[in-house]
């Protein structure tokens, strides 16, 4: 694979011109956009024109004139064909941590005469923490966590369990899970199913409705590009949203927050998953960036992000000098989502100094190198580049230079 056979890989991409709907200079090469999504033109103009003109010339009739008030809905329901839901289903608000801790409180109480909530050892830290934390204010004779590794998962959904709560593409190895097959398993025992989608949405299609997934939480600031902090996002079922009791219940979820009654009723449907005011500086930016999404079709983006990552690890695997990083994905591209993770000693030194060089990557502890091929901005020409940059670094021994062996807050 050379150069030129990149460059003609590009020219073939149905999807080359989306990059130019971002800010991206043309020499970044830019791998982690499942960690932070590139930020999309207009959401610069959107900024300007809801700080300037919205709030700073019209106020607080904003709420009604620019319609601040429908954000979460309208939000939601730009994101809901990305996750093969029908509407009603999706409703913007809070971060995943928040929405995941309203998610699982209502599951357990659907299931009331069940405790545990089924989840893997290796999930995203965060959603283990939000478990903990609720079995510990209800008690563990009401909610209990149980964690299994990732081969134990299906064999482990019992008929004692209220709730199976799993990400659909591991943060670290990329690896997928079986939407549909384990949403089954989950049903045929009786339980409810959670579904983290913050490595998903937007990188590959999602079929919720028709896999029959209870509940879902994503992300708004991954490959949905809606900046930092951005909000998050709840998906629930029609079906469920008679029953729905979740614990954060306030004003925004009740059914007329304008009448200021004492007493909390919540919304019908999905609104009534929405907690405080919405953040209508970065929702506004949020709904900006999924203009980018529109007419996008997510087959063709799947294609691209298989393209882009089996070209890198081809790249990598013809390259002896990378003979010492290994691969942590699955092998097959079938079986992962839009990243690409290797083990290596050294890898933050890797990662820094492959940074330095202009490759933005990212690092996850204790010793993994991530590489994230976000489809609608990431070019052949980048991957090329970057497995090039890889080499150097590796090969010469860059990453042993003592500044790239500095931590800072945030890794
Ligand atoms: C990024 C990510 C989150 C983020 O959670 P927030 O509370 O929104 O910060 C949660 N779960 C997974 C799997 C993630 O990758």
């Amino acid at each position: 694979m050379s150069e030129s056979q990149a460059i003609e890989l590009d020219r073939e991409d149905i999807l080359a011109h989306k990059r130019h709907e971002f800010k991206l200079d043309s020499e970044v090469i830019y791998l982690d956009g499942n960690s932070l999504g590139a930020m999309p033109l207009v959401c610069a103009q959107r900024a300007r024109e809801v700080i300037e003109s919205q709030w700073g010339i019209d106020l607080i009739s904003s709420w009604n004139k620019h319609h601040w008030i429908d954000l979460p809905t309208q939000v939601g329901e730009k994101i809901a064909p990305l996750l093969g839901a029908a509407p009603g289903q999706v409703i913007c608000c809070d971060s995943i941590s928040v929405n995941l801790f309203k998610l699982l409180s209502c599951a357990i109480s659907m299931r009331p005469d069940r405790r545990i909530i089924l989840s893997q050892k290796d999930n995203f830290p965060a959603d283990l923490y939000i478990g903990q934390g609720l079995s510990e204010l209800l008690g563990t004779d009401k909610c209990e966590l149980q964690l299994v590794s990732e081969s134990e998962v299906q064999n482990s959904i019992t008929d004692e369990v209220a709730v199976v709560v799993l990400t659909h593409v591991n943060y670290k190895s990329g690896k997928l899970h079986d939407i549909q097959n384990i949403s089954r398993l989950a049903h045929e025992q009786g339980a409810l199913v959670i579904w983290d989608l913050a490595h998903s949405t937007g990188a590959l299609p999602l079929e919720m409705d028709k896999c029959n997934v209870d509940f879902a939480v994503g992300c708004g600031y991954k490959y949905l590009n809606g900046g930092p902090g951005s909000p998050a996002f709840i998906y629930a079922a029609t079906r469920h949203q008679h029953a729905i009791k979740q614990p954060l219940s306030g004003w925004m979820g009740h059914s007329q927050p304008f009448a200021f009654a004492n007493q909390y009723e919540p919304a019908s449907g999905v609104q009534q998953f929405l907690s405080g005011t919405p953040g209508i500086l970065s929702m506004s930016v949020l709904d900006a960036a999924l203009e980018v999404y529109k007419g996008v079709d997510l087959i063709q983006l799947r294609e691209k992000s298989l393209s882009l990552g089996e070209l890198f690890l081809k790249l990598v695997n013809d390259k002896k000098e990378l003979s010492s990083l290994k691969l942590v994905s699955p092998e097959a591209c079938t079986e992962r989502g839009s990243q690409l993770a290797f083990s290596h000693p050294q890898a933050f030194e890797i990662s820094q100094a492959l940074i330095d060089q202009g490759v933005i990557v990212d690092f996850r502890s204790p010793d993994i190198l991530r590489f994230g091929f976000a489809p609608l901005y990431v070019r052949h020409l980048d991957v090329f580049k970057a497995v090039e940059v890889l080499v150097e670094v590796v090969s010469d021994q860059i990453y042993l230079q003592e500044i790239y062996g500095n931590r800072q807050k945030v890794t």
